[in-house]
């Protein structure tokens, strides 16, 4: 089908006048210090995201709002504001009752349940910075990353401490605490651990914010180790103004507001919007305890009203495998914005939200690194599918070339690496343990992604490929998303991971390894036809020459596609760190 290659949009026909509507004006117009004043400052000055996220909301008429709705297989149970804020300070408290303050490390190791994001923000309350890990790694990632950052209390559930912490326990000498949630009520309490809940109850529900300043340690993160062994990236208090701001502009969050950010706080997705950005704009999230399924999320969107929905390209991938039908057989009348992160989003998933769901899908782009949105779709523009959309305001965003002596800005239509202007606020302050790794991200003024993109005339971004990523192919630069997307466009395709195999004639061939949608059968027929509309689109020096079919493609617990894990394979060579992935070790 034969599509446009632009969505336009007109501000007057959105059921919600937009939060931003004039990009280039409003990026003028903007300043990170109004945005500042915007936040409120603690009693005795300093910034707290906490305080903001909480304090200020249960202070206000916010305070019998729903902050969050969990819904698990026992039910649904809300917390207000006001009840936030109250749990939240017990939980400062229960800190303070151990000794805990600024210099230690909570690390979060649990399921979406009540007690993470307690942890989260209780933690953040008495300046003390806080690490959600994903609750399906293993012993050793748990390890690993407990003590790249000295972590001196985890809470986590009895099971997942007697299955997984407790055998590592002697190989992490800085914890001094353990606080379990049990996972059923009068369950023994496994030896050399504390009763959460107990402690709760046991609290008192005042705390005074400690004054934490703007650059003061306050989350640590762990990339997704899509490229290799994750970093840990070290975030500030003052990167709340970031996820303030693009709360505001990307993800056009409302008062009223239903917001799903379907992301697990173990990514950054998880922390900065899917506790964060929607805390501070006082709306109620979602969060669903269970895993991803088709039916059980069309359900989550109908029921509960969802207005704004923060997803990824794997998620949309896996609605788009299950078929039309699930999607057609609900409406979601409330939903009025869907956006996107993690991956590039293919124009086929754009396409698909606007045909199959009624709304399309605003990519935007950002990494551990950023904190928070840099680059976006923003519901009053056009959408270019394909494109991850155009720097948010407050951010200055550059394709440049690295070289010795320093950096030269490209032109548009030119690929190159994407460079961000130093001085947005959620900007990480370090590697845990890696400074010169840290230095090297820099170089001036400009923090420099390891992405390659292409701006265009109209100043939209688009992804061409990780610099890791890129396949140099007869003297051709491939990027695999391009290669992807057009594999994708195939009516069998569900999902698509290409990489560059060495090869003597040509340097290296592209490989496309793609699983199928439901119905299809893998069998040479189809892949000839692949191959033959890949061809088509994109002439036989970028094509795949190879095409191989699997059940499902690797990925990250974030759901991203690891292409090195598929490379590694390929060539029969160490698959290096797979702590990250899904199904792995757990
Ligand atoms: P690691 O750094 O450990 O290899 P990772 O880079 O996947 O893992 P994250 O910080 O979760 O870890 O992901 C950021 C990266 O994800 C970006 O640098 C980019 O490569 C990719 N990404 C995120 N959003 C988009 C998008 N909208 N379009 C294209 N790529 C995206
Ligand atoms: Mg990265």
């Amino acid at each position: 089908m034969v599509r446009p290659t632009i969505i336009h949009k007109s501000p007057a026909q959105l059921r919600v006048p937009p939060n931003l509507t004039k990009l280039d004006a409003e990026r003028s117009r903007f300043s990170w210090a109004a945005a500042r004043a915007e936040l409120t400052e603690l009693p005795g000055g300093g910034l707290n995201i906490a305080h903001n996220a909480v304090t200020r909301h249960a202070r206000g008429p916010g305070r019998d709002h729903v902050a969050f709705r969990f819904l698990s297989g026992d039910g649904v149970r809300e917390l207000t504001y006001g009840e936030l804020e109250s749990l939240t300070n017990r939980f400062a408290n229960v800190l303070g009752g151990l000794g805990v303050g600024r210099g230690d490390a909570v690390y979060v190791l649990a399921g979406r349940i009540p007690e993470l994001y307690l942890a989260v923000l209780g933690s953040l309350k008495i300046g003390t910075p806080v690490s959600p890990l994903f609750a399906a790694f293993g012993p050793d990632p748990i390890a690993t990353r407990i003590n790249l950052g000295s972590g001196t209390v985890l809470v986590t559930t009895t099971s997942l401490y007697l299955k997984k912490v407790a055998r590592i326990r002697d190989r992490v000498p800085s914890l001094r605490h353990v606080l379990v949630v049990p996972d059923e009520p009068d369950e023994p309490l496994p030896p050399g651990t504390s009763d959460l809940p107990a402690l709760l109850a046991a609290a008192s529900d005042d705390v005074a914010v400690v004054p934490t300043r703007p650059d003061d340690l306050a989350l640590l993160h762990f990339t997704s180790g899509t490229t290799g062994t994750p970093k840990g990236a070290m975030h500030v208090h003052e990167a709340a103004l970031t996820h303030w701001v693009t709360g505001r502009y990307a993800l056009d969050l409302h008062p009223d507001d239903v917001f799903w950010c379907t992301a697990d706080p173990g990514w950054v997705t998880g922390t900065s919007y899917g506790i964060i950005a929607p805390l501070l704009h006082g709306v109620t999230s979602i969060v669903d305890e269970a895993d991803f399924d088709s039916e059980r999320w069309y359900r989550i969107l109908s029921e509960q009203h969802v207005t704004v929905w923060y997803t990824a390209p794997t998620a949309i991938r896996m609605l788009m495998k299950a078929g039309p039908a699930p999607a057609l057989a609900r409406t979601r009348p409330d939903l009025r914005l869907i956006a996107s992160v993690g991956e590039p989003l293919n124009p086929e998933a754009v396409w698909w939200g606007q045909e199959v769901l009624g709304l399309p899908i605003h990519d935007n782009w950002w990494q551990t690194e950023t904190g928070g949105i840099m680059i976006a779709n923003t519901p009053a523009s056009d959408i270019k599918p394909g494109s991850m959309g155009r720097p948010l305001p407050g951010v200055e965003a550059a394709v440049v070339q690295r070289s010795d002596v320093g950096l030269t800005f490209l032109p548009d239509a030119t690929e190159g690496e994407l460079a961000l202007r130093k001085g947005w606020p959620s900007m990480f302050r370090g590697y845990l343990n890696e400074p010169d790794r840290y230095a090297r991200c820099f170089s001036g003024d400009w923090y420099l992604t390891g992405d390659l993109v292409e701006r265009d005339a109209d100043g939209y971004f688009w992804f061409v490929g990780r610099a890791d990523d890129v396949i140099k192919s007869a003297g051709h630069l491939i990027g695999p998303f391009e290669v992807e997307s057009v594999l994708m466009e195939h009516p069998a395709v569900a999902e698509a991971g290409v990489i560059g195999k060495p090869d003597e004639m040509a340097g290296e061939v592209v490989k496309a390894f793609v699983s199928l949608k439901q119905g299809f059968v893998a069998d040479d027929a189809l892949r000839l036809d692949i191959l033959g509309h890949a061809r088509r689109k994109l002439g036989a020096a970028v094509a795949p020459k190879e095409i191989a079919f699997l059940e499902a493609l690797p990925r990250t617990r974030s759901g991203k596609i690891m292409r090195r894990l598929l490379k590694a394979r390929e060539l029969g060579l160490p698959e290096g760190d797979t702590s990250t992935m899904e199904g792995g070790a757990s």
